[in-house]
């Protein structure tokens, strides 16, 4: 008989399953679209209840959250990876990085990243063979947990993985403030009809998420017509039922024998640039993502040592106490709030990002358009786009003063 446990048989029924080997973990494989090189897997749970049958994780796990059995569970996984990559460390097998899941509640018990690393000690397995992926939710136990318990992975080494990145929580400002390492974009939250809308904003996701140096990793990814249009537009690492779907330990091996295996690069660099025309259409996905998506930010047009304010999103007048109007600061002359030290610096900063591509940051104090007032700006700059000798930045902003004081 198939079918799903009420929570109580799901409580009666856990530690013999447990014991019984009834949960056990599946793996699916990530690849790399455009080699097909396998870059990694995904741990994902499973129950077989010998009288119920198949559990689902969608059913079970939110169960397992509330009667507070989770990290229970997801120790256990996180054990049962350390056995599979000692197995193949033991036995001259080339292994990828597998990433273990961590519920928003395991967030909250203050010892847990602890508790891993027991495990992880144990067994002996280096810090590279294992990633955790946290979800955009954990942010929402307020970003001081979820960074400290970020920070805790990242000094032991561990990589970790943005998951469900698009479910609904996405602001591209807690990934700035979250540093992750990579990011999972979740086809089926984006619509998997990459044709139409759902393209056009997974396309401005990844755009901006290039700007944040952070690779990408497409999941739920079901046809070869979606998998080549992430290629498309600069995100080649793929996971999901095209390439495989999760399968057992056994069968994972086999198809990882097979594959041939490479490191996950930190970016993948976009060969084309950003339209940056789009951010002067007022209805165009650019633009929508620009007042939405990101805090105080800017397009700045730089041409033969004269700075132009482009554009500017609501969050840049909040983040800078700006008390004009949009057309008023634009009008304006952004050196004109810079003391020569000032203008200097950002100048080189400019500079710097014309040559290197990259984002370039740069500290300096400046007065507040329309007012008296002094303040410390971060900025973060990033060539866009160019013509002649005119060249477009992106330019990120945080008002610094409170911390520089
Ligand atoms: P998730 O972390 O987003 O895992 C990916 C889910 O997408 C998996 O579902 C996987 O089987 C499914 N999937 C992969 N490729 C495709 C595809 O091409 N199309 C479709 N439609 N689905 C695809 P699964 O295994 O049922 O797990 C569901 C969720 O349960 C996971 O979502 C994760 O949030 C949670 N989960 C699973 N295992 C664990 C675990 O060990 N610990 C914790 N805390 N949560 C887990
Ligand atoms: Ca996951
Ligand atoms: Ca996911």
């Amino acid at each position: 008989m198939e079918r799903r446990m009420s929570e109580q048989e799901l409580l009666d029924s856990f530690d013999e399953a447990l014991r019984e080997g009834h949960i056990f973990v599946c793996y699916q494989p990530k690849i790399n679209h455009s080699t097909g090189k396998m870059i990694g897997a995904e741990a994902l749970m499973r129950w077989k209840h010998p009288e119920y049958g198949m559990q689902y994780p969608s059913d079970f796990i939110p169960i397992l959250e509330e009667i507070g059995f989770i990290s229970v569970a997801d120790l256990y996984v996180f054990e049962h990876v350390c056995k599979f990559q000692r197995y193949c460390l033991d036995n001259g097998i080339d292994t990828v990085p597998i990433s273990v899941n961590m519920s928003r509640y395991d967030v909250f018990r203050s010892k847990y990243v602890e508790e891993l690393e027991k495990i992880r000690q144990k067994y002996e397995i280096p810090v590279e063979l294992i990633h955790v992926e946290i979800t955009e939710s954990s942010a929402i136990g307020g970003m001081e947990l979820v960074s400290s318990v970020l920070e805790k992975l990242h000094d032991i080494g561990y990589i970790v993985e943005m998951d469900d990145f698009g479910s609904g929580y996405s602001s591209l400002n807690v990934l700035k403030d979250l540093d992750v390492d990579v990011i999972k974009l979740d086809m089926r939250f984006l619509s998997g009809n990459v044709g139409g809308r759902g393209g056009a904003i997974i396309s401005a996701i990844v755009q901006m998420t290039k700007w944040l140096d952070t690779p990408v990793i497409a999941e739920g990814v079901e046809t070869r017509k979606q998998a080549d249009y992430m290629q498309s537009i600069g995100c080649s690492y793929i996971q999901g039922y095209l390439y495989s779907e999760p399968v057992d330990g056994e069968k994972f091996l086999e198809i990882m024998t097979k594959l041939e295996h490479e490191p996950m690069q930190p970016v993948i660099h976009m060969t084309t640039e950003m339209d940056a025309a789009k951010f002067w259409d007022p209805n165009s996905m650019e633009t929508l993502l620009f007042n939405n998506y990101v805090g105080g930010a800017a397009i700045v047009t730089y041409r033969g040592g004269r700075l132009e304010l482009t554009r500017v999103n609501r969050k840049y007048m909040s983040e800078l106490g700006i008390n004009l109007t949009e057309k008023e600061l634009l009008s304006s002359d952004p050196w004109e709030i810079a003391d020569e030290e000032g203008k200097k610096i950002y100048q080189e900063t400019l500079e710097r990002a014309i040559e290197s591509g990259n984002e370039e940051e740069c500290e300096t104090y400046r007065t507040v358009p329309g007012s008296d007032d002094k303040i410390w700006v971060r900025s973060s700059v990033r060539l866009i786009g160019r013509a002649d000798d005119q060249y477009i930045f992106y330019v990120m902003v945080r008002n610094i003063t409170a911390e520089k004081i």
